[in-house]
């Protein structure tokens, strides 16, 4: 009998269990892939380490993350990122703004523009703007009469911070929440410097070896509810107990293996219909190094972000190699259709190589 099953083995269920273990509770975790880490899972390959698309931290050294490890005794340490850039059709890199000086200097906007993001940002830090938990981003945009070089900054933190880039279908809340988050820690994203499966995975997951087990390839068929109490999970023909059962496993996959029609709780049955982000994700495992850039690079078509993570983490790549990954969010439904998955890789290779003329002939994988 265990004092915690924790049913999934992500970043939430490894942070959690962590915790619970080195507070002194037994804790058995559950994973059905072969490998803990869930969409932060990083995969190795001839001497890289490739983050599932780009694996920032948000709010870095302030991340729940980073307290969490902090909690059980282990010190990680992140590198901020360096100057972010959009790149228009012509290839010039334009600054994306990141801090306050950021809009002031970026090209991206007139000088109308600036001010007006200067104060929609104070606005955004008070947090106090009524009605964005109704609105969409676009709405959002539309009422508040954000057009030009604004609608291209928030058209492109949509796509960055929420992984969405249709704003008509993107909280506005969400992104209002991120915003001010974000002017609030003074951090937007930092990585982890020797990469997430040295500082964060394997740390969390040594926590939770120290007082419990991590039972991968084993997939949670059922959860068992006795008297409206979970008691334990069914693996196949096997019943494993538990004074406490979470799930941390994504919500629109609760039903399959939990009656939440009994469940009351609003908020999970929305979570269960929503609508997942998704996207093409390509790394470039270069022979060289073809850049000193340490921060995102943005493209608005096809509207995408990369980042050179070995220039943010050397354990990321071999000495003297370096890793280029870029992230193209998709709507879901345009996930379900090869061909134009087909053509947003074709576009999204063509401008990136188009950037880096020197990459082409560096491509090791
Ligand atoms: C390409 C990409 C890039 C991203 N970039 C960022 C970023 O830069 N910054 C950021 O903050 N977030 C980012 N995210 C989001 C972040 O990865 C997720 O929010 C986070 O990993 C979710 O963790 P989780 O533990 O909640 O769920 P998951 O990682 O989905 O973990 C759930 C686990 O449950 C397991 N499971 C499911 N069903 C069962 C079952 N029946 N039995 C046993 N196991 C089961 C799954 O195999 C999985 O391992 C990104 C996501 C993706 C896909």
């Amino acid at each position: 009998m265990y004092d915690f099953i924790i049913v999934g083995g992500g970043i939430a269920g490894l942070e959690l269990g962590a915790m619970l273990s080195y507070d002194g509770s037994t804790v058995l975790m559950i994973e059905q892939a072969e490998h803990v880490g869930g969409r932060t899972f990083v995969h190795s390959k001839d001497g890289f380490e490739l983050d599932n698309g780009i694996h920032l931290v948000r709010f870095g050294r302030k991340s729940a993350v980073a307290d969490v490890l902090r909690h059980i005794g282990k010190e990680i340490s992140f590198k901020p990122l360096g100057k972010s850039y959009v790149i228009d059709e012509d290839n010039r890199f334009i600054l994306f703004p990141t801090s306050p000086s950021g809009f002031l200097t970026s090209g991206l906007f007139k000088f109308s523009e600036r001010l007006k993001a200067l104060q929609i940002m104070i606005q955004l830090k008070r947090g106090k703007e009524e009605g964005f938990d109704r609105y969409t981003v676009e709405e959002w945009m539309r009422g508040a009469g954000i057009d030009g070089g604004l609608r291209r900054y928030f058209s492109l933190v949509c796509a960055s911070m929420l992984v969405c880039p249709i704003p008509s279908v993107a909280s506005a809340q969400a992104l209002a929440e991120n915003i001010a988050m974000v002017l609030k820690t003074g951090i937007s994203v930092e990585y982890p410097v020797h990469g997430w499966q040295k500082d964060i995975i394997a740390p969390l997951s040594d926590a939770i070896r120290k007082n419990g087990e991590i039972r991968t390839g084993t997939k949670v068929d059922s959860v068992i509810i006795e008297n409206g109490i979970a008691t334990g999970v069914r693996i196949k023909d096997t019943v494993v107990n538990a004074k406490n059962i979470i799930m941390d496993i994504p919500s629109q996959e609760l039903g399959r293996i939990l009656d939440i029609g009994r469940l009351k709780d609003e908020r999970l049955k929305t979570a269960v219909g929503l609508v997942p982000t998704s996207g093409i994700s390509i790394d470039y495992a270069i022979d060289g190094r073809i850049s000193d850039i340490d921060g995102l690079l943005y493209l608005e078509d096809p509207m995408s972000f990369g980042c050179f993570v070995s220039n943010l983490s050397s354990g990321i790549a071999p000495a003297g190699k370096s890793l280029l990954t870029w992230f193209c969010p998709i709507h879901n439904e345009d996930m379900k259709q090869k061909d134009k998955i087909k053509n947003y890789q074709q576009k999204l290779e063509n401008r990136i190589e188009g950037i880096f003329p020197s990459l082409k002939t560096k491509i090791i994988f």
